[in-house]
């Protein structure tokens, strides 16, 4: 993603520079990759290049992790980063028609120094601060409670009896990962409606906790269950711009697919010289978020003209004929979101210099995508055995893990990639 946008910088003469709050490092959190990793692979950096070999669908997330490194690398965009330093406020100064940032040097903890910039990008991501809910007797519920942001692994519920809040990708995955690892018992609880699928036999699904007695749970349709050892919940994020001036700051309600006030899902209406990256719920993810630094690239450096004219009204309006088509789509229509989000690339490809875009095959996304729900469907424990095609021109079908998912307990980048590996040197 920043690859493009940074060389297109330096092409330029313009100048960037990326500021982010933590070093680089990695937490060991034995979380698998919840999509097929085709519908979200680089289109200028493949798994396989990374890798040197053929590598199965749904990788662990160290994989992941050293893969999205790679590319950075590839790129060599860290001398464009400057870590351990925080952006504590943006403002627009409307008289010198600049932004003017604060950042504190997180190492020395010392004041704060201001910077003024043309534009900013806000990349900081919205699955950081944890949406906590409070339920009655939650407080006095003698064990753990913890939010999914703070889940490191599956091995210490082994044998304990869970009650898992959340009815969405999170709750999915921690409850199955439990489950792999031996927990004994595991309750879903859902807010709008379950998720269906076939769940193993010790998984259950009810409806919204009402209250918390003791050790056990009482749930809307007057069901309980006894002996809970720890409570999970996968109750999702929230936005969190707090370092951002008012009059810029995005607001979101819960994790939309089409956040106000962005156009094209990413330029600050009021100001379109403030673009906001990745802000939306996400079925695509890197390949995604490459085409969006595209436009912005793009637009920032002026080799593209927004179809807006320039005016704040029409991007409103852009902006409402998006989310209509949102407010309509049910919750479990996975199939329906999906398609308004390959519909949204579609829109923001056609917006950029065609020459530079990334493409990649959206037809074929999106048949990933739709295959994706109905492997989940048909099989919730198998579906990350199931090997998908690239959507770029090998088309190349994915090998099969040699292990099952279900049966793999390591997660390590080498249990993982050597046995392919090894194949390419038989
Ligand atoms: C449990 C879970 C599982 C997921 N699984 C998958 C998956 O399997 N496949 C997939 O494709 N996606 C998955 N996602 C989504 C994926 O994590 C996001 O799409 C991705 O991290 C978004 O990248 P980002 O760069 O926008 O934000 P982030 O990865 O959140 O990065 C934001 C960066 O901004 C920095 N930052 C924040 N505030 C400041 C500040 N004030 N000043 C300076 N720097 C700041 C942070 O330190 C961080 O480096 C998952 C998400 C979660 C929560």
């Amino acid at each position: 993603m920043v690859n493009l946008f940074i060389q297109a910088c330096i092409d330029s003469k313009l100048f960037l520079l990326k500021f982010c709050r933590c070093s680089i490092e990695f937490t060991c959190i034995r979380l698998w990759s919840n999509g097929p990793k085709e519908v979200l692979e680089y289109t200028d950096y493949t798994f396989e290049q990374h890798f040197g070999c053929p590598i199965p669908s749904y990788p662990p997330r160290a994989v992941l992790y050293d893969y999205i490194i790679g590319r950075a690398k590839a790129g060599d965009i860290r001398k464009f980063i400057r870590f351990q330093t925080a952006v504590r406020y943006v403002d627009f100064d409307v008289r010198n028609n600049e932004f003017h940032i604060t950042v504190q040097d997180l190492i020395t903890k010392k004041s704060m120094t201001s910077l003024t910039f043309d534009y900013v990008i806000v990349a900081t991501g919205h699955y950081t601060t944890p949406n906590v809910c409070n339920f009655e007797g939650i407080s006095k519920f003698p064990g753990r409670v913890l939010h999914s942001h703070d889940y490191r692994g599956a091995d210490e519920f082994v044998g304990k009896n869970l009650l898992i809040i959340g009815g969405s990708y999170s709750a999915e995955d921690i409850a199955m990962q439990c489950y792999k690892f031996g927990a004994n018992s595991i309750t879903i609880s859902y807010r709008s409606c379950p998720m269906g699928f076939k769940w193993p036999d010790n998984i259950k699904e009810v409806p919204i906790l009402e209250r918390i007695e003791g050790r056990t749970a009482y749930f809307q349709d007057g069901t309980s269950v006894d002996n809970i050892d720890c409570i999970i919940m996968c109750t999702g994020y929230r936005h969190n711009h707090s370092y951002m001036a008012e009059h810029l700051r995005l607001y979101c309600s819960g994790n939309p697919y089409i956040p106000s006030n962005l156009y094209k899902g990413i330029f600050w209406s009021a100001q379109p010289r403030l673009a906001y990256l990745a802000m939306q719920n996400q079925l695509y993810t890197l390949n995604m978020f490459d085409i969006q630094a595209a436009l912005v690239r793009d637009v920032f450096l002026d080799y593209v003209q927004l179809p807006d004219d320039g005016d704040e009204k029409n991007r409103q309006e852009d902006i409402s004929q998006w989310q209509s088509r949102e407010k309509n789509i049910s919750i479990d229509d996975h199939e329906g979101f999906s398609d308004l989000q390959t519909d949204y690339i579609r829109d923001i490809i056609s917006c950029c210099d065609q020459n530079t875009v990334p493409k990649f095959d959206l037809e074929r996304a999106t048949a990933g995508m739709y295959k994706f729900f109905q492997d989940k469907r048909e099989n919730i424990i198998t579906y990350r055995d199931q090997p998908f095609s690239s959507i770029f021109p090998s088309y190349k079908q994915a090998p099969l893990c040699q292990t099952p998912w279900i049966q793999n307990m390591d997660d390590s980048i080498q249990g993982f990639i050597s046995p392919f590996q090894a194949i390419l040197f038989q």
